[in-house]
Formats: C-alpha cells, sequence, structure tokens
C-alpha cells in the first residue's frame, strides 16, 4: 500500500500563559525569570484553609479570544478539580475547566481554510521541576528542584477539531493563532520560552474513510519548525506501521529534537483517570452583558484584515505580509517605522531581510533592538536620496542593530557617505578615462564582447579610485556618456 492511500488527521492542543499582572487565583505576581520561589503564596503553595479567589482580567482576556476566534460563550462556565499527583502542583489536583468551559465552537480562518475549534479553557499552570544530574532525565537525576513561582499561573488551553491534514498546515494554524493571540494582547506567545505550548494529536486514516484512525499524543515541540518535523515523522510512522500489518498504539510519545524522532513516553489517560469533580471552592464564571460587550470592542484588527491591508496600502506582496506577521512584535516595528516616514516598501525589504535575520540569529525581539524604527526610517532615507549604497547601508545597519546609534552617526564616524555629486563624480571619471587611454582606445576598436569587458574594468578603476562610495548610478551614467562620445 500506498503513502497516498492515507490521509493524516490532526488536532492540536495549545497552552498560553496569559500576560496578566497577578495569577489567577491569588495575587502574586505573574512574571517569567524571577528568583525560584519568591512568587508564592498560601493558595498557589495549595496549603490547607487557603481559598482561591478568580482574576477578573483572565476573564476578560479568555472572553476577547471568543470574540476574536468566533467562539460561542455559555451562559455560564464552571471550574472542574483534575486530581492527580505530582510534586510540581502541591494541591495535588489542577484547578481546570472540562465539560463546560468558557468558549466552544470558535474557528480560525488559516490559508483559505476554516479550522474548526472545539474549545478554549481557563486552567491553572503548575509548577516548575528541574532534575539535577543525569542529563536532565528524571529517572536518571540525583535530585529535583521545584520552583512554584510558575503554579498558578493563569492559562488557556485551546483545543482545535480533528480538521488539520498535513504538518504544513499544522504549522501554519499554529502560526496563524499566535498572531491572533499577540494581536490581542492577551500573551507573549514565545513557545521558546514556554509561553505558548503545542501538542500535537496525529493518526492517519485509509483515504476516504470517515472514521478517525487511532492518534498518538506527541509532545515537547518548541518552536514551529520542530512542530512541523514531529508531525511529519509521526505521519511516516503510524503509516510505516500500518503498511507493515501493525496497529497504531493510543499513547503519548515525546519529540526528540537531536534524533528527530518520536519516543513513546506513556500509555494514554483517559479521563476518568483524573477523577474530575466541580470545583467546589469557586462559583460559576457569568460575563454579564456589558463584560461581553467590553471584550468584543476590545478585539483589534486580527492578522488576516491586518495583511489584507498592508498587501493593499503597502504595495507588498502577500508573502512579504506574511513574512512580518509570523514574527512577534516585527509588524508592529515596520509599521512604526513606516509610520516615521520610511519608504513602505524599503521598510519591509529591510525589515523581512537583516531584521528579520539579525531576530533569528539572536532570539531577541524587534522592541529591545537599539534601532529604534524611526532610525530604520532614517536608514531608509539615506538610501532614497543618495547618501549610502544598498552595500553601505546594509554594513550601516548591521552597527545600528548591535550598538545604541543612529545611521547618520555611524555614516559621520565611518566617513561613508557616499559621493553623488555630479561634477565631483564626473572630475574622476575623466581622470581615470585620461589615465587609462590605452583601453578606452580598446573599448572603441572592440566588439561588443570586448567592450562589456573594457568597460567593467574602467567602472572598477574609477569606483577604487572612489574608495566604493561614488554613487553607482551616478558613475554608470557618466561612464556611458564619456564613452560614447569618444566613438
Ligand atoms: P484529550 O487529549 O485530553 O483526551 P480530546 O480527546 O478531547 O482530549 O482530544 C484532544 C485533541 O485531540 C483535539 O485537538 C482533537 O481534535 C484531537 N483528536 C481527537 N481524536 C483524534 C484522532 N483520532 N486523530 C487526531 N486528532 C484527534
Ligand atoms: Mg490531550
Ligand atoms: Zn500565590
Amino acid at each position: 500500500m500506498q503513502a497516498a492511500d492515507y490521509e493524516p488527521v490532526i488536532g492540536l492542543e495549545v497552552h498560553v500563559e496569559l500576560a496578566t499582572a497577578t495569577k489567577l487565583f491569588c495575587a502574586c505576581v505573574n512574571e517569567f525569570g524571577a528568583e525560584p520561589n519568591t512568587n508564592v503564596c498560601p493558595v498557589c503553595l495549595g496549603l490547607p484553609g487557603s481559598l482561591p479567589v478568580l482574576n477578573e482580567q483572565v476573564v476578560e482576556y479568555a472572553l476577547r479570544l471568543g470574540a476574536a476566534l468566533h467562539f460561542d460563550v455559555p451562559e455560564q462556565s464552571i471550574f472542574h478539580r483534575k486530581n492527580y499527583f505530582y510534586p510540581d502542583m502541591p494541591k495535588d489536583f489542577q484547578i481546570t475547566q472540562y465539560d463546560e468551559p468558557i468558549c466552544v465552537n470558535g474557528w480560525i480562518g488559516v490559508d483559505g481554510a476554516r479550522i474548526g475549534i472545539q474549545r478554549a479553557h481557563m486552567e491553572e499552570d503548575t509548577g516548575k521541576t528541574v532534575h539535577v544530574g543525569g542529563g536532565g532525565r528524571i529517572h536518571e537525576a540525583e535530585y529535583s528542584l521545584v520552583d512554584y513561582n510558575r503554579a498558578g499561573v493563569p492559562l488557556m488551553e485551546i483545543v482545535s477539531e480533528p480538521q488539520i491534514t498535513s504538518a504544513a498546515q499544522a504549522r501554519a494554524y499554529v502560526a496563524e493563532l499566535r498572531a491572533v493571540l499577540e494581536t490581542i494582547g492577551v500573551s507573549d506567545v514565545k513557545m521558546e520560552e514556554g509561553s505558548m505550548r503545542v501538542d500535537a494529536n496525529v493518526s492517519v486514516r485509509r483515504a476516504g474513510s470517515s472514521e478517525l484512525g487511532t492518534r498518538a499524543e506527541i509532545k515537547n515541540m518548541n518552536s514551529l519548525r520542530s512542530l512541523g518535523r514531529a508531525v511529519e515523522y509521526e505521519i511516516e510512522r503510524q503509516i510505516a506501521l500500518l503498511d507493515a500489518g501493525d496497529r497504531v498504539v493510543q499513547e503519548t510519545r515525546h519529540w526528540n529534537e537531536d534524533d528527530g524522532r518520536t519516543h513513546s513516553m506513556r500509555s494514554k489517560e483517559e479521563a476518568f483517570d483524573y477523577r474530575y469533580f466541580p470545583e467546589p471552592d469557586l462559583v460559576p464564571v457569568a460575563p454579564d452583558a456589558e463584560m461581553r460587550d467590553r471584550a468584543r470592542s476590545s478585539v483589534p484588527e486580527l492578522p488576516a484584515a491586518r495583511r489584507e491591508r498592508l498587501v493593499r496600502d503597502w504595495r507588498i506582496s502577500e508573502h512579504d505580509a506574511r513574512v512580518l506577521m509570523e514574527v512577534p512584535g516585527l509588524t508592529h516595528y515596520a509599521e512604526a517605522a513606516v509610520a516615521a516616514g520610511g519608504d513602505a516598501v524599503e521598510v519591509t525589504k529591510w525589515s523581512t531581510g537583516e531584521v528579520l535575520g539579525y531576530l533569528n540569529e539572536t532570539g531577541l525581539s524587534p522592541e529591545v533592538l537599539p534601532l529604534a524604527p524611526d532610525g530604520l526610517a532614517e536608514l531608509v532615507r539615506l538610501v532614497a536620496d543618495g547618501t549610502l549604497s544598498r552595500g553601505m547601508a546594509k554594513d550601516v545597519l548591521a552597527v545600528c542593530l548591535r550598538e545604541p546609534k543612529r545611521p547618520r552617526e555611524v555614516v559621520a564616524e565611518q566617513g561613508l557617505a557616499q559621493v553623488s555629486d555630479e561634477s565631483e563624480l564626473a572630475r574622476v571619471v575623466d581622470e581615470v578615462l585620461a589615465a587609462n587611454a590605452t583601453t578606452v582606445d580598446e573599448w572603441r576598436k572592440g566588439d561588443e564582447k570586448a567592450r562589456g569587458k573594457k568597460r567593467g574594468f574602467l567602472f572598477g578603476q574609477v569606483n577604487r579610485a572612489l574608495s566604493g562610495k561614488g554613487n553607482p548610478a551616478v558613475l554608470n551614467r557618466l561612464i556611458d556618456e564619456r564613452l560614447s562620445s569618444t566613438s
């Protein structure tokens, strides 16, 4: 049987940490990277007698997400306890939502397709364990450390329908979802830092079949790229199993970035293993009309509309608009540069080229670049008015991305400014042509090919005499004018 006889089915569970000021059920500060166990209190440490109080901002964010992703928000939703033991969760249960979540039946547009989203619910994050010794794996570790700063941080879990049909579409879904979450300002959506985590449920079935195949759930992908690779690998693994007459086992698998494979981790737990029951310490969440209205009106222009606007108003390609929007903060950066007077097409070119390259290389985000958006606008103007050639601008930009210097400052410091003054350039051209009279003579007598060669040589000499700072467009024109007047 051929691979073409199977079709992949993928459903994604995305967890996002909400960027609220405080945690979900207590007043502890919600921040990444603080000294371990400093943002903790009796509630998030699960001490006896402490009671949870729901953070209103989380409900606001959930409603905003609901409005942005076309969800229904039922009259009321409730919290449940999901019971299990693990040292990163001192209460021995997680407060989450189960069969009455805040958002149901949403969808998101992904490259023209509409992917259904079953639900989105609120829940608390766990603490973080670090296993020391033995390569960081729990079973080989000498001891483990627990940091409860993350315990009780608010999460939204967003669960898609099993409607994604390829690894590429899985990536596109997450990229679009991430762009929406970033745009509505509810999370800083950094897959690398774990504020956005994706689990992929993957199955394959006979093409044309309407029944779902047995799925494996893959964890531990911390970039879009590894998500794509992991799903791709898993699809092939399952097809190979079925082809060999074996069965796919329902289980949780772990993606290993180094060997590029998924590995069996544990058999899949069932809902009844968790003994879900309604959380008795919290009342139902029943947002009133005013809260719902406020949420709807707090949704700004969404990525799809923004892309359309950039393509129309900036006259850039759909592809470039997509590249801009794939990096959190980059569109905002480019928009600010355009607002500061930079030509939109040029700003896009630099943003999706050198700037993006530097961000990828360093893992930085645009807002921390020493080159503020109006600095990029300045660079674009320096090219437009002929002060810098494109090549020089690249060098200047390389400096400004790393050091807090304005492009003009770098130009002045390094004496970089391009010479565009026509009379000065003409003087150098004349000098060089006079000094190379033989070559000029050979150009005059030569055929097409010889002429090209001689002209190239003369251009090189002129360029050298100007230490590469002559405006190439003006030089080309001057050289052509001079040469044609000799023939
Ligand atoms: P859980 O993983 O907690 O058991 P669900 O059973 O609701 O929760 O499924 C979670 C995710 O798995 C959803 O995104 C759903 O679309 C996806 N899913 C369910 N069954 C399949 C399947 N056979 N193949 C691929 N994805 C599936
Ligand atoms: Mg799951
Ligand atoms: Zn707390």
